[in-house]
């Protein structure tokens, strides 16, 4: 993992909300190396989310386009262990002299570094080094640099002499982009309904996503089948979804607000519009359904809520749901992502 992999870039980089400003701050240092104002460039974010294929997009586009500039990628375990070999055969030397010939240095996964004082000394001096001759430092974290313990202070400070991007859980639409994205590079064709069901079933991270996609391919070549929401629900159930996990009225909120596309603060919110209302009566009833919750509890977590305004939400649902099908089969839908 010293090495650059071709195979992440910008192009199979899906942009969506919840990446955009580290997608474009990568994008900018991409193009031009060491001379816009993110240097160190800091991207953050939980397991899964595309800071390693973000960082490592960086690194493959400057190779691509520049030829004289010397691009190295390593994540910080192995940059730790390097440092180590280093010291042992009495090679120190070898190893800083290695970091500072570099024009730009991706350094993967920083949290690592955490309490290896020797390793951060070093790091720190590589670093100073490199900035201070306008060469490019791009590092992931796991977390924001102000949660990082067990870093010194005065690298922590220079991690914020650039910027500071997060990768955030992608939200629905780029879930969907996702998945269609990874099945299309597979030339696999399947029905909307599955990437639909998909895209709402597995909202963790992308790496997760992937896995169920390939699961989900597996699974239709091994069984001769169609793919299709049936097939979706069965693969899903072995992998993601703990048959037994209780629904809870967060998962609830989350659904809805995925499926109506609109926050969750709405759900919350005193906003009487239509494309509102409608969602929160919706989601109160089906926590109605699946959760033990009293309605008073119900009522406080759909914005404070008297327990009349919920018993009133649950009447109507009911009401719809006898008086209009499409309601009836949205009612339906939902309940599939419960299960
Ligand atoms: P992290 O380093 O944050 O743990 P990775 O960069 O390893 O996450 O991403 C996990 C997987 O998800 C990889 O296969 C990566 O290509 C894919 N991935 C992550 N974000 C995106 C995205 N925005 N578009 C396409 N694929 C993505
Ligand atoms: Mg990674």
């Amino acid at each position: 993992d010293t090495y650059l992999n071709g195979n992440y870039s910008f192009d199979n980089f899906i942009e969506g909300d919840c990446n955009r400003l580290a997608r474009s701050a990568g994008f900018a240092v991409a193009q031009r190396p060491g001379l816009t104002s993110f240097n160190p460039l800091m991207v953050y974010g939980g397991v899964g989310l595309g800071k390693t294929h973000l960082v490592q997009a960086i690194g493959n586009y400057i190779r691509n386009h520049y030829d004289d500039k010397m691009v190295t990628y390593v994540s910080s375990e192995k940059f730790t262990n390097q440092f180590i070999n280093s010291i042992k055969n009495n090679k120190l030397s070898d190893f800083t002299d290695f970091y500072m010939k570099v024009d730009v240095l991706v350094i993967d996964d920083v949290q690592f570094l955490s309490g290896k004082e020797k390793t951060q000394d070093t790091f720190f001096h590589i670093f100073n080094h490199l900035h201070q001759l306008g060469k490019q430092i791009i590092m992931t974290s796991d977390r924001p640099p102000r949660e990082l313990q067990g870093l010194q202070d005065r690298l922590l400070s220079r991690f914020k002499w650039g910027l500071t991007a997060d990768l955030q859980t992608p939200d629905f639409e780029t879930r969907i982009a996702i998945i269609q994205k990874k099945l299309q590079s597979e030339g696999i064709n399947i029905e909307y309904d599955v990437i639909e069901y998909v895209a709402h079933s597995v909202n963790t991270n992308v790496r997760e996503l992937e896995g169920v996609i390939i699961s989900l391919m597996a699974q239709a070549s091994l069984t001769r089948r169609e793919i299709d929401v049936e097939l979706a629900k069965n693969t899903l159930k072995n992998i993601v979804m703990d048959e037994e996990k209780e629904v809870t009225i967060d998962t609830i909120q989350e659904i809805v607000a995925d499926y109506f596309e609109i926050n969750i603060a709405n759900l919350k919110s005193k906003s009487r519009k239509k494309e509102d209302v409608y969602p929160r009566q919706l989601a109160m009833y089906l926590a109605k359904d699946y959760t033990d919750l009293p309605l008073k509890s119900i009522g406080y977590h759909f914005g404070g809520r008297d327990h009349s305004t919920v018993i009133h939400s649950i009447q109507s649902i009911n009401d719809l749901m006898t008086s209009d099908p499409d309601v009836e089969e949205t009612v339906q839908k939902l309940r599939s992502y419960f299960k």
